[in-house]
């Protein structure tokens, strides 16, 4: 007879702690916050593909929300105490991530800043490169970017071929940059750049490859915007033509920028313990919606399954990632759990946003900025916008790969 050891899904007390002292802060300050600013992050209907002064606003909101997290510490909760930080465990991490979900917390001003760039900034800069630049990034008062991709160097990072020669006390920097997020908006950007431009002939891709904290006024730097399926325009081409930059921005060694490249990407792979409670949420809204502009969708039989499933899968993808947590509280590593959350986190995204469209009827078609759009047209905006999961962050068919080389058939 099999018999299975009961889970303890409970926290330690000193997590419950923190999640209470979480939640009393947020209490006092979220109801504070959406009375100066209002629910919407923006209500002109458009961030990038409205008015430049609806960008500007959404821009200013993140700000003051970041600045006011950070006057109560809880800005940037993974960093040392001596940066402003909370120096979180793992736990506390997915704690932060549900409180932040259930309360639909606003977006912060330096999301990139606080999770990818300031972590690498604190392993990997000179004391001198952590005063000058992780100030900036908590308080937000300037703006980051992070510049990985390139045309021919997505999936494939490691082919990314903009030079950096060194000249001097200064690189001059040649190349192209491609989607790279608020690039526009920017004053400094963490880049990856190409110091060994043999390297790639030589069949060591990997090697070569440098870490640069480059200032995005330099001379020689163009951000083109791209407009995307939504008419945002987030994000770039960055353009470099003989930009000189200081060496002074060097993150790490030359040669090392893969290692911390890779650093910066597992920080944005773990981020997903907040989402299943964020899209439980969601799926409770588009169902509230369709119950005001379309109630039929809820006595149709399929739309009842897809449903059914949707709420089924939420739960596996949550269980899927406390068995991350718990191999990480074990010392173990988390695999191959998180790029199965990647690969979840990406078709959930993209099922739940094509439900709520079926859910609402002719009014999901009713785009954002019209005055009878549900819910703002935020769902209308997410049945195009979700396309992106599939790519973003590793596309799916790379995560499959992954998977199958390393958990299912990995190689001797
Ligand atoms: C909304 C958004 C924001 C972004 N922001 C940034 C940013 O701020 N900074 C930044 O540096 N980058 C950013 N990116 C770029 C992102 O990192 C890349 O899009 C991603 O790495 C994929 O690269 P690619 O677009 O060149 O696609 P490709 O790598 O060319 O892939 C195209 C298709 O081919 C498939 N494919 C590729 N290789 C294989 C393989 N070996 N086997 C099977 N199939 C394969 C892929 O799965 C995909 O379907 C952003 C992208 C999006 C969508």
């Amino acid at each position: 007879m099999l018999v299975f050891a009961p889970m303890d899904f409970a926290y330690a007390p000193e997590d419950l702690a923190f999640r209470d002292e979480l939640r009393a802060w947020l209490d006092e300050n979220l109801p504070k916050f959406l009375a100066d600013w209002g629910g919407d992050e923006d209500p002109g209907g458009g961030r990038a593909g409205g008015t430049p002064s609806s960008v500007a606003r959404t821009q200013e909101r993140r700000k003051d929300w970041q600045r006011r997290l950070n006057d109560g510490r809880w800005a940037a909760i993974n960093w040392p105490e001596d940066w402003g930080g909370r120096k979180a465990t793992p736990v506390q991490n997915v704690v932060y991530a549900e409180e932040m979900a259930r309360v639909r917390a606003p977006g912060i001003f330096n999301a990139n800043g606080v999770w990818q760039i300031g972590p690498m900034i604190i392993k990997w800069g000179t004391d001198e490169q952590k005063q000058r630049w992780l100030p900036g990034i908590l308080d937000a008062s300037e703006h980051w970017c992070q510049g990985f991709s390139e045309p021919q160097a997505g999936s494939d990072l490691a082919n990314l071929r903009t030079t950096a020669i060194a000249d001097g006390e200064e690189y001059i920097v040649n190349g192209q940059k491609i989607w790279i997020s608020t690039a526009h908006l920017a004053d400094w950007g963490l880049f990856l750049l190409r110091t060994d431009p043999e390297a790639i002939e030589r069949g060591a891709k990997h090697e070569g490859i440098t870490a640069f904290i480059i200032d995005m006024h330099t001379p020689g730097i163009e951000c083109r915007p791209i407009r995307d399926i939504v008419s945002d325009e987030l994000f770039n081409e960055v353009w470099f033509t003989d930009a000189r930059i200081p060496a002074t921005g060097r993150l790490g060694e030359e040669g090392q920028g893969w290692q911390v490249a890779m650093g910066t990407l597992g920080h944005e792979r773990v981020g997903t313990a907040g989402l299943a409670i964020s899209m439980a949420a969601d799926l409770r809204s588009m169902i509230s919606a369709a119950r005001a502009v379309n109630p039929d969708a809820l006595r149709d039989p399929e739309i009842r399954e897809r449903i059914a499933r949707a709420y089924t899968d939420i739960e596996y993808t949550k269980l899927l990632n406390y068995r991350a947590l718990t191999k990480i509280i074990k010392g173990q590593k988390n695999w191959p759990e998180v790029p199965l959350a990647k690969l979840q986190w990406s078709y959930l995204a993209q099922t739940l946003a094509e439900l709520a469209i079926d859910l609402l009827g002719p009014s999901g078609l009713l785009a954002k900025g019209g005055p009878d759009a549900i819910d703002g047209g935020t769902w209308t905006r997410l049945y195009s916008f979700q396309r992106y999961t599939t790519i973003g962050a590793g596309a799916t068919e790379v995560q499959k790969n992954i998977i199958a080389d390393r958990a299912l058939l990995p190689r001797k």
